[in-house]
């Protein structure tokens, strides 16, 4: 399954703030490749991912996933490509208040469709990958940021996503993690062969990376 955006244009905000965020951007994502988005702060890297997540609905363009036009879908499709199809991992970590770690996992795969009981073990086991064996009981308000992101890692990854998207992965940990991090997601993109697209500035990540795409490049190359 391939992901092509063709000719996205997004406009955020409204009056004084009305912002282009990306202004006619086509671009090509292969499947079992780890891409890395990189460009400065404000080039338009998470919105990408946002409109590539059917997160946001762009103002011009399609977003095509496999054979699935994500505008020709109803809300309520969208919202079951989400849960089925699609793993975030972002900065906000998305989780859900009161869940412990374990149980934000075990609350995706059940509704991604899966047995909760089946997935139990791959849940601890996936947060000892991200390196949160320790953390299984803790609710979000009990985690630091780079930890309830990895927890989102880890919920991503359970569901085997056709598509993952992460954005900054690396940012709120030490150098020793942020190299486990990296090579997880490579691994895991690699090994199942979903299309990954990472938002990043670390030297680490974009290393890892199978191809890099420059924000700045595609202002440039698309406009027009
Ligand atoms: P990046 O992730 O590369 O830092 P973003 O995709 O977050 O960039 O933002 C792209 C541009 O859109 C930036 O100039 C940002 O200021 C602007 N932007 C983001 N969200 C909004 C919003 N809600 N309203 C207006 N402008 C926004
Ligand atoms: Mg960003």
């Amino acid at each position: 399954m391939t992901l092509r955006l063709n000719d996205i244009t997004v406009t955020l905000g409204s009056g004084e703030s009305r912002t282009t965020a990306l202004h006619g951007l086509t671009t090509t994502f292969q499947p079992g490749a780890l891409t890395a988005l990189v460009g400065p702060s404000g080039s338009g890297k998470s919105t990408l991912l946002a409109v590539a997540g059917a997160l946001l609905r762009p103002d011009e363009g399609q977003v095509v996933l496999g054979e699935t036009d994500l505008a020709s879908l109803t809300d309520r499709e969208r919202a079951r490509t989400r849960r089925t199809r699609i793993g975030y991992m972002f900065q906000s970590g998305n989780l859900l208040a009161g869940l412990t770690a374990e149980e934000q996992l075990l609350a995706a795969a059940s509704l991604a469709g899966g047995r909760p009981r089946a997935v139990r073990d791959q849940a601890r086991e996936l947060l000892a990958d991200v390196g949160l064996a320790h953390r299984l009981r803790h609710r979000p308000d009990q985690l630091s940021g780079g930890e309830r992101q990895r927890v989102a890692l880890a919920r991503a990854l359970l569901t085997r996503p056709e598509l993952l998207l992460v954005d900054e992965p690396t940012a709120a940990v030490d150098r020793t993690r942020a190299g486990d991090l990296t090579g997880l997601i490579a691994r895991t993109t690699h090994q199942h062969g979903c299309v990954t697209v990472v938002a990043t500035h670390d030297p680490v990540v974009i290393e890892a990376a199978d191809t890099t795409i420059d924000m700045l490049d595609h202002a440039t190359a698309t406009t027009g």
